[in-house]
């Protein structure tokens, strides 16, 4: 559970290329934010710096209360969920789930829980033998989810989550990123949601709000129905 604060961040890339321009964003505990805006805008390397995944050139980033500028992607209590899935293929979904949790040395009966809880969730209990190679792109998304989630992360990142699936499994997949959100704060685990996204249809349905970039500055920070309603 964990606010996620950016105060001047910037991302120059080491050609020069000035990416982020000093942009300021609170991001609420237990919020959903999106962000959104056209490719290029600076979207994936906002959220990677979030991640720890790109070094930041300026600024600060908090999550919960802490300066992360140093801390690497696995001291950060995010989980992230990326366009390709990034699973390992050689193994099986359960092994993938609990691989994380292995290393975090957090005991096997507790592993076998968080992953039985997780496959129920997200109605991969089936799958749990299966390697991602013999699944669906729908099916290896919602097991990337399960592993995001099993961590149990403070927040949760999403780069592009839906863009690898066609229309149907986008609009199934969608409904289950936004029902984990929702069971999640009913179980009291208030977890913090960022999520990229050029797509105008999912920032709509899933942001509480929705953040607008433009060639690494921020062009707005609303509600879905301000924005919406807005000139
Ligand atoms: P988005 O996710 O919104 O499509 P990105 O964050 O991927 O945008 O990229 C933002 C800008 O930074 C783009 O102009 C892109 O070309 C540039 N960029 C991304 N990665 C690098 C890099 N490694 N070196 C130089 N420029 C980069
Ligand atoms: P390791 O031997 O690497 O410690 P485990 O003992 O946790 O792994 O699991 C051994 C094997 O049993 C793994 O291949 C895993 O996929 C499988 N397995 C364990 N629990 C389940 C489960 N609840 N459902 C399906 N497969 C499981």
């Amino acid at each position: 559970m964990a606010e996620v604060i950016l105060r001047q961040v910037e991302k120059v890339y080491p050609n020069g290329f000035k990416a982020v321009h000093g942009i300021d964003l609170t991001i609420h505990e237990g919020e959903f934010m999106v962000f959104v805006g056209p490719s290029g805008c600076a979207k994936s390397t906002t959220l990677r710096m979030i991640a720890g995944l790109e070094d930041i050139s300026d600024g600060q980033i908090m999550i919960g209360n802490k300066c992360v500028n140093n801390l690497p992607p696995k001291d950060r209590g995010i989980s992230m969920v990326f366009q390709n899935y990034a699973l390992y293929p050689h193994m099986s979904v359960y092994e993938n789930m609990a691989f994380g949790l292995k290393q975090q040395k957090i005991n096997k009966r507790e592993i076998e829980r968080r992953i039985s809880d997780a496959a129920e969730t997200l109605e991969i209990t089936h799958l749990l033998a299966s390697k991602p190679g013999e699944m669906s792109g729908g099916q290896r998304q919602r097991v990337a989810l399960g592993r995001a989630m099993v961590r149990k992360p403070d927040v949760f990142l999403f780069d592009e989550p839906l863009s690898n699936l066609d229309a149907k499994l986008r609009v199934s997949t969608r409904i289950s990123i936004a029902q984990l959100h929702h069971d999640l704060k009913a179980e009291g685990q208030n977890a913090t949601m960022i999520y990229v996204t050029h797509d105008q249809v999912e920032a709509m349905t899933l942001g509480d709000r929705i953040c607008v970039l433009d060639q690494g500055n921020i062009m707005q920070v609303d509600t879905p129905m301000n924005l919406y309603h807005s000139p």
